[in-house]
């Protein structure tokens, strides 16, 4: 253990201090009722302004985002974010509102939201937008209740099943169930896209409308949408796009002309906001033209979602502008597919074929697996992979593979970091294969090795003990 990994309480020294102030010239304040005063003294630790400065430096650093690597977590789209975003959404005029405030006073900031509506159904082909949503998930709920409006609108009270395939976000599901829309799945075929057979005989009076994620959570591009879309429509039911994943299409396609009636956006993915943690999103939802009306009746967040995510995506999308936008894609789809050729001869490639932002991988080919030992498994090349400074991509979802390794690069990485990162993936293949202990192991380079996952998950131990 390195000196400085200490917590803070362990280099404390009783009557030591990081500040001096001057002799306090004022009469003492009266004191507090004995009622609301400390039995006991608080323990804080006692250190220099030095050791407070490298404890929360060393903290920080102990931490992983994009901003100190590669994180090619698939489902996530964590791209670089321009740090012009960061400073436009600071400026004092915006970061200054209050919500409150009349609507005389807060011009500019009405601008940017009409602004923004603009240019998502530009990009969208949706015909307006609501920007209450502050997730995904959010903005699935919101989309949800809309389709759940428009039936009820017509009189149609029979409408309470919602179809989502079994390669959905696990959102779908959640988001229809928590609406109070009874889930009904859809299989995948061999090949990943949603099986139009297994499609017709579900569709029905009870039908309240379809969820479909594109590309879908493998990364693949869904071809049959505009069948599935008249056979949707021909039941009576809405077609809802679950639009996370639209890092790889914007400028190319418009869910809106594939004949999507509602979707979502994640602007914290999409449209560069920092994310992870459960930092602040937005999930915008757009409709069409038919369903404007029924977004006016909903409230879904207390004011109007977040701004400073919206004002960061608006900065982005200005920023790149149509053409560059449009290239977005272009290059996340190439970095994937690079990715994925270079390295499917050492790990298992369950569905051939081009991809579009990311693509899944099935585990090792070769997991090295022998006479008492078992073969390395996705989360030990997941584990080891942090050994060599980069962050694992997801693992075990999507659940349509045992050993899913799910990898999205996207579009800001150099050729040479995606270089490193498959040079690296090779050589813990070739671990694998010589002696999967080395990866059963590891990490062996992080200030902590291998939790005990199910006891951190259920126990976590969040505050310091003192133990010593
Ligand atoms: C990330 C994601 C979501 C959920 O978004 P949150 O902002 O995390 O709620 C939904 N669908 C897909 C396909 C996603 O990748």
């Amino acid at each position: 253990m390195k000196y400085y990994d200490k917590l803070i309480f362990e280099v404390s020294k009783e009557g030591r201090s990081g500040f001096s102030l001057p002799v306090n010239a004022f009469p003492a304040a009266p004191a507090l009722p004995e009622a609301v005063r400390r039995e006991a003294p608080l323990d804080l630790p006692e250190v220099s302004e030095p050791d407070v400065v490298r404890h929360y430096t060393n903290l920080s650093q102990m931490n992983f985002g994009v901003d100190t690597g590669f994180y090619p977590l698939g489902s996530c789209t964590m791209k670089y974010n321009p740090k012009i975003n960061e400073e436009i959404a600071a400026l004092p005029g915006f970061a200054g509102l209050h919500p409150l405030m009349r609507k005389e006073s807060t011009q500019g900031a009405q601008k940017v939201y009409e602004e923004m509506g603009k240019a998502l159904s530009a990009i969208t082909g949706m015909h307006t937008f609501t920007f209450d949503p502050c997730a995904g998930a959010h903005g699935e709920l919101t989309g949800l209740m809309i389709m759940r409006q428009y039936h009820l609108n017509r009189g149609d009270l029979g409408r309470t099943k919602v179809i989502v395939p079994d390669s959905a976000h696990g959102t779908n599901p959640a988001s229809a169930a928590v609406c109070g829309l009874e889930v009904v799945e859809v299989k995948s075929l061999e090949n990943g896209r949603i099986d139009v057979e297994a499609l017709r005989p579900l569709l029905g009076p009870d039908i309240a409308g379809m969820m479909m994620t594109n590309p879908n959570t493998l990364g693949l591009f869904e071809t049959e949408i505009k069948t599935i879309a008249e056979l949707v429509h021909g039941a009576g039911g809405l077609l809802y796009y679950d639009g996370a994943n639209m890092n790889p299409l914007m400028g190319v396609v418009r869910p809106g002309d594939m004949g999507f009636d509602i979707m979502h956006l994640n602007l914290h993915k999409t449209f560069s906001t920092p994310h992870g943690g459960g930092g602040p999103g937005s999930g915008p939802v757009g409709v069409a033209e038919h369903l404007a009306g029924c977004i006016p009746s909903l409230k879904v967040s207390a004011f109007h979602g977040n701004f400073g995510v919206i004002l960061r995506a608006y900065a982005y999308i200005l920023s790149l502008g149509k053409d560059y936008l449009r290239q977005v894609g272009a290059y996340a789809v190439l970095s994937a597919n690079y990715i994925k050729e270079c390295l499917k001869d050492v790990y298992k490639l369950p569905i051939e074929g081009v991809c579009k932002h990311e693509f899944v991988f099935d585990g090792l080919l070769n997991d090295g697996a022998r006479e008492g030992v078992p073969g390395a498994t996705t989360l030990d090349v997941a584990k080891r992979l942090l050994d060599y400074g980069f962050h694992a991509p997801t693992i075990y979802f999507p659940l349509l593979f045992h050993q899913a390794l799910m990898i999205e690069p996207t579009e800001t990485e150099s050729k040479e970091t995606i270089d490193a990162f498959i040079a690296v993936m090779r050589k813990i293949a070739a671990e694998a294969a010589e002696d999967p202990n080395i990866l059963h192991e590891a990490p062996h380079c992080t200030p902590i090795s291998r939790p005990d996952e199910t006891t951190a998950a259920r126990n976590p131990v969040l505050k310091y003990q003192d133990t010593l």
